[in-house]
């Protein structure tokens, strides 16, 4: 297998922007889609589209039968000990919403407290901020240290006897930090607290087994794991999915409805009202079907390596201060350069055919905790090589030089 090879699997690669080879580090914010994934839902729509679980024909059986088997995809990419445990949402986004309503506003009281930390995603702050707002109880922030790595000791600190729920991202989009997943669940487990996981940034870089990992929830987004827009799962442990009401009503949720009561579908089915984004699955289980056929731990250290040559390269620009730079990482990097304003660099970097992001990254309190108002941001992938990184470098020194 050589990165070229796997290059050609994806067609977007090839476009050239303002006539310059694209370079695509933008992958934290959706990552591109492989030929067969294209491919996949493509031929859903030529060949098997119907709605699910509605009709006996053979359209229908053949839809229900992909969009079944996308959801074994995923469980099994995840480690989830059963299909059923995983419910298919549009992405991270309403999977944490689905649980702030269907788990945790039951249950929350005046003088209860959420946990998240100062480095989340808001998709991952805003609806725990919602239901302590609403309910009265008190969200409460985990610090991090100055390298972008958890205070472990400070968080511990936080939670007590009042702690409802710690949400925590498994890798963060801005910092590229690893949390220690396993050892805090551990942790919450003794102390009887319930633990989400956001998987948004994990899952494309690295093996993830909901079992082994041993968390409550977690949730993850189908496009930055090279699979379609509006998809994403919630996995959840059996025994909280069966004790979890309906969220949202609809069809497709029910076992029957009456105006004198209606009964609920069992789990996931309970969590899917309405006409699911079917396409969007089958290319989704593609995505992952590709994944699996690679030497998956082969590019997770081409990534490594790259992510390396990326930091050892930006350490030279003179005034450029990291944002993150934790010894457990995946390869982003996060960044300010004195005297040139992030999003002035983003732009002529596009004219140079770079694909970054500049800004705040749906993380204003990290901004804030690190005194900034935005960072650059360059996310890489597998499909990134040694030659983008050299020819990034080049293209930054001369957007900085044109900045005065
Ligand atoms: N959490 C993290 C860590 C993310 O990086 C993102 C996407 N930037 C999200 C949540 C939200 O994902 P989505 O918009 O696909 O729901």
């Amino acid at each position: 297998m050589t990165i070229e090879a796997l290059r050609d699997d994806f067609p977007i690669l090839r476009r050239e922007i303002h006539g310059k080879p694209l370079i695509y580090f933008d992958n934290a914010n959706t990552a591109q889609k492989p030929a067969v994934v294209i491919e996949a839902v493509d031929s859903f729509y030529r060949q098997h589209n119907a709605n699910v679980a509605r009709a006996v024909h053979t359209l229908s059986e053949e839809a229900t039968t992909l969009y079944e088997q996308s959801r074994e995809r995923i469980a099994g990419f995840i480690g989830a000990a059963s299909a059923q445990d995983v419910v298919l949402t549009s992405g991270t986004t309403m999977a944490i919403n689905l649980v702030a309503h269907s788990w945790l506003a039951p249950r929350l009281k005046a003088g209860d407290e959420v946990v998240v930390s100062q480095m989340e995603h808001h998709a991952n702050i805003v609806p725990w901020q919602l239901l302590c707002e609403r309910s009265g109880a008190v969200l409460r922030v985990a610090p991090i240290h100055d390298d972008g790595s958890l205070d472990l000791e400070a968080l511990y600190g936080l939670l007590n006897e009042r702690t409802q729920l710690l949400a925590l991202v498994h890798v963060s989009n801005v910092l590229g930090t690893v949390n220690p997943i396993a050892a805090i669940a551990e942790h919450t487990r003794t102390r009887g607290i319930a633990l989400l996981v956001d998987g948004s940034q994990a899952v494309p870089h690295m093996p993830v087994n909901v079992s082994e990992l041993g968390c409550d929830f977690y949730v993850f987004t189908g496009h930055k794991l090279f699979g379609p827009t509006g998809t994403g799962a919630l996995w959840a442990r059996r025994e909280l999915l069966e004790a979890m009401p309906p969220w949202i009503g609809g069809g497709e949720m029910i076992e029957s409805v009456s105006f004198d009561g209606t009964v609920y579908a069992p789990p996931p089915r309970r969590f899917e009202a309405g006409t699911p984004n079917i396409a969007g699955f089958v290319g989704l289980a593609a995505a992952i079907a590709y994944l699996q056929a690679q030497d998956l731990a082969a590019l997770a250290a081409h990534e490594q390596a790259l992510g390396a040559r990326l930091r050892a390269g930006l350490a030279a620009v003179p005034g450029l201060r990291f944002i993150g730079s934790a010894r457990d990482r995946v390869a982003v990097a996060s960044f300010v350069i004195d005297g040139a304003h992030a999003t002035d660099l983003a732009v002529l970097l596009d004219l140079e055919g770079v694909a970054v992001r500049s800004g705040q990254h749906c993380a204003h309190p990290l901004m804030q905790r690190f005194g900034v108002n935005a960072t650059l941001r360059a996310s890489l992938a597998f499909y990134n090589t040694a030659d983008e990184v050299d020819r990034f470098l080049v293209a930054l020194a001369k957007a900085r030089g044109m900045l005065g």
